[in-house]
């Protein structure tokens, strides 16, 4: 898994399963990047992450590498793969939950601490045997996981929302994992009552479009067709019109559509895939519709010549 970015859910609001959802899965969203043996990075905790705890037992059965997960928001579907986690269980698990700092609100350690009570789950908070630790970080406040450097960006959605942007190996990743457009309204908590909302909507689109910047990959919220959000606006989430143009004006290199709705099974998201692609008028851009447990090798520039000039000498 070293070096891979695999995704363990790529559906969102809610876990669906069906004989016609089985291309793109139905799990919610859990994406994970392996930056060496001993650290492992997590965008979110939906269902996808019981997936990334069993094949981490299978692949570890010793000495786990070290979590990091990075939480969007606490909406269900990007935290209900927690309780399910088997590092959770392991004396040796070391886990670190990282998200938006809320002093008016539950600490972060609360929030897990209350999803995990005896009253939702068979196993207390407390007596989980791996060391957790909580951290609140702050948007636009770039902070370090081994050679990762992690920006949290705010997005327009719920409450406080962030998405991450990750450098390493010389390669932009970013996760904009729920987002409406920036265009209409504000749907999150202001920062400070007094903001004038459209002035913050502003600062913050400028603010994520500076970070995904020729960004190498980015997996964007694409869950509404553009006819369903013409009704739901105000729901949190973009169309994959919006992350194509996001995508094009700031000259990123590779889409991955992402949080598809539950409503939309494979022949619905093959369509919604093509139709994007079809419109894609950059030649340097590339589009794909994230499917579950499907992998992207990140490899520095170098590597990349070094696998370039290898397909030649075997070619
Ligand atoms: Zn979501
Ligand atoms: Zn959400």
């Amino acid at each position: 898994m070293v070096n891979n970015l695999i995704f363990w859910g790529v559906r969102g609001s809610f876990p669906i399963a069906s004989p016609d959802l089985i291309k793109y899965g139905g799990n919610t969203s859990c994406i994970s990047l392996q930056i060496d043996e001993d650290t492992i990075i997590v965008f979110d905790a939906g269902s996808g992450l019981k997936n990334l705890g069993d094949t981490m037992a299978r692949q570890y059965k010793n000495k786990l590498p070290e979590i990091h997960i990075l939480i969007s928001h606490f909406m269900w579907d990007h935290i209900m793969g927690i309780p399910f986690f088997r590092p959770l269980y392991k004396n040796r698990g070391r886990i670190n939950i990282y998200s938006a700092y809320r002093e008016d609100h539950f600490s972060l350690k609360e929030i897990f601490a209350v999803q995990h009570s005896r009253d939702y789950f068979h196993v207390d908070f407390i007596e989980l045997p791996a060391v957790l630790n909580f951290y609140s970080i702050k948007a636009y406040h770039p902070f370090r996981i081994k050679n990762a450097i992690i920006t949290p960006v705010v997005l327009n959605h719920a409450d406080i929302t962030y998405g991450y942007i990750v450098d390493f190996k010389g390669q932009r990743i970013a996760y904009v994992c729920d987002t409406a457009p920036f265009h209409t309204q504000f749907l999150g908590t202001l920062p400070n009552p007094k903001f004038n909302e459209m002035k913050y909507l502003n600062y913050i689109r400028e603010k994520l479009f500076d970070e995904l910047f020729r960004a190498d990959i980015v997996y964007f919220d694409a869950h509404f067709t553009y006819d369903e959000y013409k009704d739901k606006h105000h729901w949190g989430h973009a169309t994959p019109d919006y992350a194509l143009k996001v995508c094009q004006e700031c000259e990123v290199y590779n889409l991955f559509l992402g949080h598809h709705a539950p409503e939309h099974n494979d022949e619905k998201m093959d369509e919604i895939v093509k139709i994007t692609q079809e419109k894609n008028q950059d030649q340097y851009l590339k589009v794909f519709g994230a499917r579950e447990k499907m992998t992207v090798k990140i490899s520095s520039s170098e590597e990349k010549q070094q696998d370039n000039m290898k397909q030649q000498v075997n070619g």
